[in-house]
């Protein structure tokens, strides 16, 4: 076992943050988990609820917060586009003052923090794959600014903090990740095609379906995770987490319909505005230094998420 430590974990009910809690439970750590629900549920920490090790604290990180802890994980902010779009001031002060507020925590605990950033720091990138030395293609003043810059500002801040305060700072930018405890209507690729499929509804593919995407299944995100926060203190980022397997977004389409064995016809949508073309991360970096990489190929992973939307769909 390791050592036992207590850690935050801050959008500890969305996604990632309940995969990540009920890891770091099993290996015997206490965890804080705040949230505020703006996009998530009780539901998946809700078997979590009685663990003696946890506890839920309803909380916006925008306020400030005041806990004892020995590390934080930062995974506030909504992730999905239509969630992060439908309050975009809110968005943004998640990522900055959100940041700075468990910045500030972290400085007064001497607490190792890590940061959720985004393959969206690249934007539409012009090289692919994106390594961690490429400084991205933002349109600042786009939709998807709100989520993009920032995030781009937190990255900044974290590095501030590291450089004006000595923080133990880990950067790590996530890029698309799927897996069971996303919710039903997040509104990301992943889960919408698999609620569709299952539903038999039209999958509704944006533009012509040739962008594409590189999908991490949530075990292996949250494995690196973990690592990189035990990495060496000098190693401290930003490093790109996820699958480097490129597929068009009508390859999951056609993948998620064979797997569902669904009547689900294609019905092609307008294409969001600035809605990167390409995405692929270089992990040569977290290959390097934390032994990592992805176990779980799309199909695998998508035969382990299919079940859980089904299961939902039928408690409906
Ligand atoms: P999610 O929306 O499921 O989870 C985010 C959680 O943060 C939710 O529970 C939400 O209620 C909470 N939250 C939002 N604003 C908050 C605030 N101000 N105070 C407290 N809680 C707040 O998304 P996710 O996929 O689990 O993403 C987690 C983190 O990882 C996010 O920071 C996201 O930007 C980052 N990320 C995720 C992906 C991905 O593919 N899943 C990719 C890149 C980056
Ligand atoms: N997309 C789609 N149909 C959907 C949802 C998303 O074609 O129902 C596309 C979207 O336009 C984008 C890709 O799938 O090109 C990934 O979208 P997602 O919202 O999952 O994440 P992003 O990588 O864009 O942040």
């Amino acid at each position: 076992m390791l050592e036992r430590k207590r850690i935050l974990v801050t959008g500890g009910a969305g996604f990632l943050g309940s995969h990540l809690c009920r890891k770091l439970l099993s290996f015997g750590h206490e965890v804080i988990c705040v949230d505020n629900f703006f996009s998530s549920t009780r539901s998946n920490v809700y078997e979590l609820l009685s663990h003696p090790n946890f506890e839920l604290i309803r909380h916006d990180i925008t306020l400030p917060l005041h806990v004892e802890v020995d590390e934080i994980y930062n995974l506030a902010c909504p992730a999905s586009p239509i969630h992060y779009q439908s309050d975009p001031v809110q968005t943004i002060k998640t990522c900055v003052v959100g940041s700075t507020n468990m910045l500030g925590l972290a400085k007064r605990l001497k607490a190792k923090i890590f940061q959720a950033s985004t393959s969206e720091v690249y934007g539409d990138p012009e090289e692919n794959p994106q390594t961690e030395a490429y400084w991205g293609h933002v349109n600042p003043i786009g939709l998807r600014s709100c989520y993009d810059e920032g995030k781009r500002c937190a990255e900044s801040l974290f590095f501030s903090y590291q450089r004006q305060h000595n923080i133990q700072i880990k950067i790590g930018r996530i890029f698309n990740t799927y897996g069971p405890n996303m919710h039903p209507n997040d509104g990301r690729v992943v889960s919408n095609f698999i609620v569709q499929a299952l539903q038999n509804k039209p999958i509704t593919v944006y533009g012509d379906g040739s962008q594409t995407r590189s999908f991490c299944y949530v075990d292996d995100l949250i494995d690196c995770m973990i690592k990189f926060m035990q990495s060496r203190d000098d190693f401290i980022g930003p490093m790109n987490m996820g699958n480097p397997a490129e597929f068009t977004i009508l390859e999951l389409a056609q993948k998620v319909i064979a797997l569902t064995k669904s009547s689900s016809e294609i019905e092609f949508k307008p294409l969001p505005s600035d809605d990167p073309k390409q995405r692929r991360p270089n992990i040569e970096k977290a290959r390097h230094e934390l032994g990592w990489e992805p176990k779980v190929a799309l199909e695998e992973g998508l035969k382990q998420t299919i079940p859980y939307f089904a299961k939902l769909l039928a408690a409906k």
